[in-house]
């Protein structure tokens, strides 16, 4: 399946952490792979304090700092590229990716921790479904889902990142207006002729979005070579091709 996003937003001590901690919780325990993408406000190598190894390592140039410890390891892969890339590296190998202050993200779901009344304002964008407060009462919102449903919200409702193609084969006018419809559940993911692929193309083993114009020349050029080279009775239902480069 493709990769769920969900997007957690809010200001410091909102209680953002307590939310994914329990969202992360839920979906294991559902059997799903997770993974979490924070965004770090402030320049350097945000997940040590200073001083410490790793920092030190970063600053000195390091691409890739791994650990082994007597109860887990992990790589960490330092790039300099945009948002995109980096999620992009991370998609495909979790079900679900929960993003922890994007603010400025937009075309995935998402759910603002309110700390104040301002926050409504600041923090609510078109792609906000849900909402909820540690702080102040918010139970009359419409988008108000309370602490122990936030879960099971989240499981539903999480989803691919919003696409723009714009073909308009939806029969939408763009991406961001069926997008839109799927984020109120009035919509179905399957309608997208993206989600509705017979070739997947992974370039540097990342799943890569193909246009249906593109998909149809991969198909008609690759199945017509492949046929050529077939035993005319044998009836080729899928074609799997790993090419490496260099
Ligand atoms: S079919 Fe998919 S790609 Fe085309 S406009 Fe609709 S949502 Fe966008």
């Amino acid at each position: 399946m493709l990769t769920k996003y969900f997007s957690i937003v809010g200001y410091s001590d909102s209680g953002k952490t307590f939310v994914i901690e329990k969202i992360i919780k839920h979906l294991v325990k559902k059997g799903y792979k997770v993974g979490v993408c924070k965004y770090i406000h402030h320049s350097g190598f945000g997940i040590d304090i200073p001083d410490k190894d790793t920092t030190k390592f970063y600053e000195n140039g390091a691409k890739i700092i791994s650990y082994v410890s007597p109860d887990a390891n992990g790589i960490i892969n330092i790039e300099k590229e945009g948002t995109s890339s980096t999620l992009r590296n991370i998609e495909n190998k979790v079900d679900y990716l929960i993003l922890e202050g994007f603010r400025n993200l937009t075309g995935v779901p998402r759910m603002a921790i309110i700390k104040e009344e301002s926050d409504l304002k600041s923090l609510l964008d078109e792609f906000t479904i849900g909402i909820t407060s540690h702080l102040i009462d918010l139970s009359k919102h419409n988008l108000f889902i309370k602490d122990e449903n936030i879960p099971s919200f989240v499981e539903k409702r999480a989803l691919p990142p919003m696409t723009s193609l714009n073909c308009q084969k939806c029969g939408y006018d763009s991406c961001k207006a069926f997008y839109k419809a799927l984020l109120m559940e009035k919509e179905d993911r399957s309608k997208c002729v993206l989600q509705i692929r017979n070739i997947k193309l992974f370039v540097n083993k990342k799943l890569l979005l193909i246009n249906p114009f593109v998909e149809d020349v991969f198909r008609n050029v690759i199945s017509g070579i492949v046929e050529t080279l077939q035993r005319p009775d044998e009836k080729i239902n899928s074609i799997d091709i790993n090419i490496k480069i260099e």
